[in-house]
């Protein structure tokens, strides 16, 4: 049985592992806020407490962040950004400063942003040498005409709008060139597995002036080939926001998520089919993207505030708000959401 059976089979079990939508409020929210930091075939045992309750204040200092910013009035777009950017300083993440080293040990950075209200979004993919590729996404959406830039053009671009740049030790974590120098070492056609790879952050959001927006940053899949692109940029797959439905961020296995257009898909589930942000999230997950075989989840928020967690591995680091309720999770507890009260 090769990998991709096993992989499989785990995956038809865990199927129900969980799909967390927190307890909804009778009215709508002022604003709602679902943050991830990737998701994967992970559970308690294989954390450590240590490193848990560092993944929980890394995951609550972003949640803090993205509610101050809401509560005073802050725009979806400013709080994805802002949210992505603490995130994309912490080397616990695949991203920004923890970004995975591809085959050639080096970092090829992707991130994409959407606007929901104006429908306008960017994204960078292959870029190098820059801390904060969301921001060079928000760039791209604000500031061209075109939507998606790569390599040495989105390098290029990044310059010319002043982006801070970083060399190559800010991104040299013990983290992920240990995870590169594994790889490195297995044999031939030896897969390495995928818990190995990954660690991608996103974010969803609504704000107080009911609009939308939604963010995705990464390194990729640790050893990727060079040029490989995932679909953490890639509009579509990995981001999307529309204030008639959704603002949502995917992450897990990118080449199921191009195939199946998975936050696309959430959007026109409910756009085209009527259905709920957790059906739609259900759907694209568990009916369309799984169902090839990938794994991985979404974070969404819906534009009457509603929040939804979903995800066929039984594990996804994330973490939600409204006005009323929080939570932080990592595993498949809770699956109706614990969520804390402030
Ligand atoms: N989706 C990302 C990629 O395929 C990886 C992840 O989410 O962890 O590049």
């Amino acid at each position: 049985m090769n990998y991709t059976t096993v992989s499989f089979l785990l995956l038809s079990f865990s199927f129900y592992l969980f799909s967390c939508s927190p307890k909804q409020q009778e009215q709508k929210p002022s604003f709602a806020i679902a943050i991830h930091g990737g998701a994967g075939h992970f559970g308690e045992e294989d954390i450590s407490a240590d490193m848990q309750s560092m993944y929980r204040t890394s995951l609550n200092n972003a949640l803090t962040a993205g509610e101050d910013l809401l509560s005073q009035g802050s725009s979806a777009v400013e709080v994805v950004e802002a949210v992505i950017r603490i995130l994309e300083d912490d080397s616990l993440f695949n991203a920004g400063r923890g970004a995975v080293f591809t085959s050639e040990a080096k970092h090829e950075l992707d991130a994409s942003i959407a606007d929901g209200s104006s429908r306008n979004c960017g994204a960078v993919t292959g870029l190098n040498g820059f801390k904060h590729p969301i921001s060079v996404a928000r760039s791209v959406m604000d500031s061209s005409e075109h939507v998606f830039f790569s390599g040495h053009g989105a390098g290029v671009f990044a310059e010319k709008f002043s982006h801070e740049p970083a060399d190559a030790s800010w991104f040299h974590t013990h983290k992920a060139y240990s995870r590169y120098k594994k790889a490195a070492e297995r044999s031939g056609d030896e897969v390495i597995p995928l818990e190995e790879k990954r660690g991608t952050v996103g974010c969803a959001v609504l704000d107080k002036h009911g609009n939308l927006a939604a963010g995705t940053s990464t390194g990729g899949m640790t050893y990727k080939k060079h040029g490989r692109i995932g679909d953490s940029p890639v509009i579509g797959a990995g981001t999307w926001a529309d204030n008639r439905t959704c603002a949502v961020s995917a992450t897990g296995w990118g080449e199921y998520f191009i195939r199946t257009g998975v936050t696309q898909d959430v959007h026109s589930r409910m756009l085209h089919g009527k259905e709920s942000l957790s059906d739609a999230c259900e759907g694209a997950i568990f009916d369309e993207m799984g169902k090839l075989g990938g794994d991985g989840g979404v974070v969404a928020v819906s534009s009457n505030g509603e929040i939804a967690l979903v995800c066929n591995s039984n594990g996804m680091f994330r973490a939600w708000s409204n006005s009323e309720n929080r939570g932080i999770a990592m595993f498949g507890e809770s699956p109706d959401g614990t969520i804390e009260s402030h």
